[in-house]
C-alpha cells in the first residue's frame, strides 16, 4: 500500500494523440504524476500544450517500437495511429508500433509489476457477422488487406497481453475501444466526424463513402476517458477483453444529415467509392462493461457533434 504523500506515477503511451491528451488531463485531475510518452507521428505538442509546465506532468519524445527504461505503476499503452489514412501511410511502422510496443510496454510492466491498460479496438472483429458484436465473437478479418497492419497488430497485440497475464502473471487490462470523437481529433486524419465537420464548416461537399448506409456507433471522448479510468481501477480479475463505446448506431448518411443540421451548413452530400475491407455494420454488445464497471456513455450524438463543432470551428478559425 503506498502512502497518501506518494503521488502515484502514470505512463501514458501516445500522451499526445488524441484521446491519449484527453486521458493525460483526467489523471492530472486525480492527482497522478504522469509521464507522457509519444513520438508525435499523429499526436502534437498543440495536444498538451496546456499540461506542460505543470509540476506533475512529463512529456518524453520516444518511439514505443524502441525499449523504455523508466519507473512507473501503471501504463496506459495507446501509441498507435488509429485512422486509416494515417495507419496506412506506413504499414509496416503500424505493425511494428501495435507488436514491438506491445512487447516493450509488456515487458517494461512485467519488471516493474506495474498494471498495464491496452487500448484495443473494434477493429478486431473486422467486418462482423455477429451484431452487435460481443467480446465473445472471434471476428471476421482479412489478414492480407489494406486494413489488416491495424487490425492484425492490434490482434496479435491482445495475444500477447494475455500470453503475458497466463504465463507471467501479469496485471492485464485490454479495452476495445469503438468508433470514438470529440476536440482533439486531427482535421485532417480521414476519420469521419472530423472530415464531416471540417467540409460542413468549410462549405465544400461532404464525402460519403459507398451509398452512406454503412453504421457505426459513435462513442464521446470524456464518456470513453471514464471507462478507461474505471477499467484501470478496476480489480484485478476484470484483465477484459471488454467493449467500449456508445451503442448507439447511426448511418454514415444520418451522420452527415446531423452534421449540416448542426453546422448550418449548405454543403451537398457527394459519393465516393467504398474503401476496401470497410465493415458495414458496427455496433458493441456494452453488457460486460455495464455489469463488471458500471460503465455506459452518457453524451448523445447530438450533445458531442456540438462540442466536436465548436472546437473545430474554434481552433481551423471557421
Ligand atoms: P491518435 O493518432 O490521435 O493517437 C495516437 C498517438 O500515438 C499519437 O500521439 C501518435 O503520435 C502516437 N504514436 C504513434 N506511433 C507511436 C510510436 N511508435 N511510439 C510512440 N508514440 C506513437 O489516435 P487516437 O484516436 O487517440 O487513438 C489512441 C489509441 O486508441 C490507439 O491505440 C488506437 O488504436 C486506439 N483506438 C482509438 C479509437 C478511436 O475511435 N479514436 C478506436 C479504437 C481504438
Ligand atoms: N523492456 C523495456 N523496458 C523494461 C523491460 C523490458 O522496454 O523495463 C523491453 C525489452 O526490450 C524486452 C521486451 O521489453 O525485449 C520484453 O521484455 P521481457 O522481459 O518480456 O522479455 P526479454 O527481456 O526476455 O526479451
Ligand atoms: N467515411 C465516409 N466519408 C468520409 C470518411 C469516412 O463515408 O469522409 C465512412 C467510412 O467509409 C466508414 C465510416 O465512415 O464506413 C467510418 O470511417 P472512419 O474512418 O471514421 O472509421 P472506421 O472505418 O475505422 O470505423
Amino acid at each position: 500500500m503506498k502512502s497518501a504523500n506518494v503521488l502515484e506515477k502514470v505512463l501514458v503511451t501516445g500522451g499526445a494523440g488524441f484521446l491519449g491528451s484527453h486521458l493525460c488531463e483526467r489523471l492530472l485531475k486525480t492527482g497522478a504524476d504522469v509521464l507522457c510518452v509519444d513520438n508525435f507521428f499523429t499526436g502534437s505538442k498543440a495536444n498538451i500544450a496546456h499540461l506542460i509546465g505543470k509540476p506533475t506532468f512529463e512529456l518524453m519524445r520516444h518511439d514505443v517500437t524502441f525499449p523504455l527504461y523508466v519507473e512507473v505503476d501503471k501504463i496506459f499503452n495507446l501509441a498507435c495511429p488509429a485512422s486509416p489514412v494515417h495507419y496506412q501511410y506506413d504499414p509496416v511502422q503500424t505493425a511494428k508500433t501495435s507488436v514491438n510496443g506491445a512487447i516493450n510496454m509488456l515487458g517494461l510492466a512485467k519488471r516493474l509489476k506495474a498494471r498495464i491498460l491496452q487500448a484495443s479496438t473494434s477493429e478486431i472483429y473486422g467486418d462482423p457477422e455477429m451484431h452487435p458484436q460481443t467480446e465473445g465473437y472471434w471476428g471476421r478479418v482479412n489478414p492480407v488487406g489494406i486494413r489488416s497492419c491495424y487490425d492484425e497488430g492490434k490482434r496479435c497485440a491482445e495475444t500477447l497481453f494475455f500470453d503475458y497475464w497466463r504465463q507471467h502473471n501479469l496485471n492485464i487490462k485490454v479495452i476495445r475501444i469503438f468508433n470514438t470523437y470529440g476536440p482533439r481529433m486531427h482535421p485532417d486524419d480521414g476519420r469521419v466526424v472530423s472530415n464531416f465537420i471540417v467540409q460542413a464548416l468549410r462549405g465544400v461537399d461532404i464525402t460519403l463513402y459507398g451509398d452512406g448506409e454503412q453504421t457505426r456507433s459513435f462513442c464521446y471522448v470524456d464518456d470513453l476517458i471514464e471507462g478507461m479510468m474505471a477499467m484501470m481501477q478496476s480489480r484485478d480479475e476484470i484483465t477484459g477483453p471488454i467493449n467500449m463505446g456508445n451503442p448507439t448506431e447511426f448511418t454514415m448518411r444520418e451522420l452527415a444529415e446531423l452534421t449540416l443540421k448542426l453546422t448550418g451548413s449548405k454543403s451537398k452530400l457527394s459519393f465516393l467509392p467504398l474503401p476496401s475491407d470497410d465493415p458495414r455494420r458496427r455496433k458493441p454488445d456494452i453488457t460486460v462493461a455495464r455489469e463488471q464497471l458500471g460503465w455506459s456513455p452518457k453524451v448523445s450524438l447530438e450533445d458531442g457533434l456540438k462540442e466536436t463543432v465548436r472546437y473545430f470551428r474554434h481552433t481551423l478559425d471557421l
